[in-house]
């Protein structure tokens, strides 16, 4: 692809849970323009993975580098801000609110001490919303979803609730677009749709997306490279293909 630099890199990164070993010395790069695929049993240790890459938990020991840069226990906004932007494994919707308001909220959040800037003057302000409500339906469009812009997130299903949610990770520009199984709770016609949008995410928005995913069907459709963790370790890196027949890979899962 474009540039061989790692946007993302965890050096030895390793997390404890009183004593038990949920991640250990893992070493891990995303580069530049890739869709790498994250699997592994449950309880692998695939959301440690992501909750410190991001800043949502911090390490025992082990490095976490954004673009070569230091971000090793850096809190997640300040991770957001360097364009590492994520999904959780659980829907994290604000329920009563609207569809465009939960993506609102992240762009007022992603942008700060400029948005607070904004409210100095009431022109501004009103300014800045139009523009980040037009950017939300622009991003709801895309996802098919801007006809219920107006609806409240606790109304829509689960798969419209996740297009959401990628909707909204979508509209901060990621540099890489971290999701924690997103296909969880889709039909199959919602896994072909995820399937075109994580396309399209990379292809037309140059985003580099680290898919953490259950349903191998996404995993062999998308990605150039999976990693495998088994019991926090890493047992595989590699293409998909290939992976899928390692025997430490059919051992990990027939070992379930
Ligand atoms: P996966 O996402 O692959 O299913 P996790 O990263 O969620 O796995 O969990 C890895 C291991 O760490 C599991 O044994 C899990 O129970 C444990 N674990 C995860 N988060 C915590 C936590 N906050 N406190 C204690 N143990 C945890
Ligand atoms: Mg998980």
């Amino acid at each position: 692809q474009k540039n061989i630099a790692p946007i993302i890199r965890a050096e030895a990164l390793t997390k404890n849970f009183q004593g038990m070993v949920a991640l250990n010395a893992f070493d891990f790069s995303v580069n530049e323009g890739e869709i790498v695929g994250l699997i592994g049993p449950n309880g692998s240790g695939k959301s440690t993975v992501v909750n410190l890459l991001t800043g949502v938990l911090a390490p025992t020991s082990g490095r976490v580098l954004i673009d070569g840069k230091d971000f090793t226990g850096a809190a997640p906004h300040v991770v957001a801000r360097h364009g590492v932007v994520r999904t959780f494994q659980m829907i994290r919707l604000f329920p009563s609110l609207t569809v465009e308001r939960n993506i609102v909220l992240a762009l007022q959040e992603q942008s700060g001490p400029g948005y607070m800037s904004s409210f100095l003057n009431r022109r501004n302000a009103m300014a800045w919303h139009e523009k980040a409500a037009c950017k939300a339906r622009d991003m709801l469009a895309l996802f098919e979803m801007e006809k219920h812009a107006h609806k409240l997130a606790t109304d829509l299903s689960i798969g419209q609730q996740r297009m959401v949610e990628l909707a909204r990770g979508l509209a901060t520009n990621p540099r890489i677009f971290i999701l924690d199984e997103p296909a969880a709770g889709l039909s199959p016609i919602n896994v072909d749709r995820l399937i075109e949008m994580i396309r399209r995410m990379r292809d037309e928005f140059g985003v580099t997306i680290l898919l953490v995913e259950h349903v191998m069907r996404v995993v062999q459709a998308v990605c150039d490279r999976v990693v495998v963790l088994d019991y926090g370790q890493k047992v595989a890196d590699g293409k998909p293909d290939v992976v899928v027949q390692d025997p430490k890979v059919i051992e990990a899962y027939i070992g379930l």
